[in-house]
């Protein structure tokens, strides 16, 4: 059950390198650094690929 990488999922750098934060979204938890949150928050369609349907996400 705990299997889950827990890497930022735009670079790939885990909790032993920067901090990372987590997101549940579809009922699954993600990480993301704050380096790439800011990403996450204005250009969420950059994410397609890492995150499902990241290219309907709307930018905040
Ligand atoms: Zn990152």
């Amino acid at each position: 059950m705990n299997d889950e990488k827990k890497e930022c999922l735009v670079c790939k750098r885990d909790s032993n390198q920067v901090p990372l934060v987590q997101l549940e979204y579809q009922n699954k938890n993600y990480w993301i650094c704050p380096q790439h949150i800011p990403v996450l928050i204005h250009n969420p369609q950059k994410l397609t690929g890492a995150l499902p349907n990241a290219e309907n996400m709307q930018a905040g």
